[in-house]
């Protein structure tokens, strides 16, 4: 895993450096926000530590810049203690997650761990629109294409959609998928996850008696492949 890490001051850059190195990251620094934003934009990293306080562009900047030109790394912003206002910002902006500066070492990369088991492959996932054939899913307009045509899917399956493509590639038990997307508020038996996956393919799969995108894992429950 390569993080890149976006600070200016030399005592954290090490520190951090030695112990993400001895947790067996790969870490490359820069201690501006300009060539904080160039690696970023040029090289591969799983994760983004990026400073709000820099020389140059700040942090916000760096993260703003990045989405704009459609980098999703996920990003963990180290914020002043206290400032509500840059949690607030810097998660508008794009970032991921925040940590307050000062920091313990541990929590910091616990965030990090926990950002990197949450999304293996987030780099792929856009935060604002997923493709998968010619199925395209808005997530902050709540709607999905065909090609350019609007597919009606009721708030459920909307979100069922959206858990799915966050997991993609998992195995996900329908005891999963219930508490996930339907939660405790109502008691749905497992069956009507099926009924629900049911509608779901007659929406989106090419050929819902052969889906090719929400798979059924025999004894385990289902799998989005899209
Ligand atoms: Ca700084």
């Amino acid at each position: 895993m390569n993080i890149l890490l976006v600070e200016d001051e030399p005592g954290i850059v090490l520190t951090l450096t030695d112990r993400l190195s001895s947790e067996g990251y790969a870490v490359q620094s820069a201690a501006d926000g300009d060539r904080g934003l160039e690696l970023a934009t040029t090289s591969g990293f799983d994760l983004i530590v990026l400073d709000v306080g820099l020389p140059g562009k700040n942090g916000f900047e760096v993260c703003r810049e990045l989405r704009e030109r459609g980098v999703q790394t996920p990003v963990i912003m180290l914020t002043a203690r206290g400032q509500v206002v840059d949690k607030v910002v810097g998660l508008k902006l794009g970032a991921d997650d925040y940590v307050t500066k000062p920091f313990e070492m541990a929590e910091l990369v616990a965030r990090i761990e926990a950002r990197l088991r949450r999304s293996p492959a987030s780099g792929l996932v856009s935060r604002e629109a997923y493709q998968f054939g010619d199925i395209r899913v808005d997530f902050r307009r709540a709607e999905v294409f065909r090609e350019s045509a609007p597919v009606e899917l009721s708030a459920r399956e909307f979100k069922l959609l959206c858990y799915f493509i966050e997991h993609r590639q998992a195995t996900l038990s329908r005891d999963e998928l219930l508490n996930e997307v339907w939660g405790y508020e109502s008691m749905p038996s497992t069956r009507t996850v099926d009924v629900h996956i049911a509608w779901l393919r007659q929406k989106i799969e090419p050929n819902p008696k052969h889906p090719q995108y929400i798979l059924t894992v025999h004894g385990l429950g289902y799998k989005f492949v899209g």
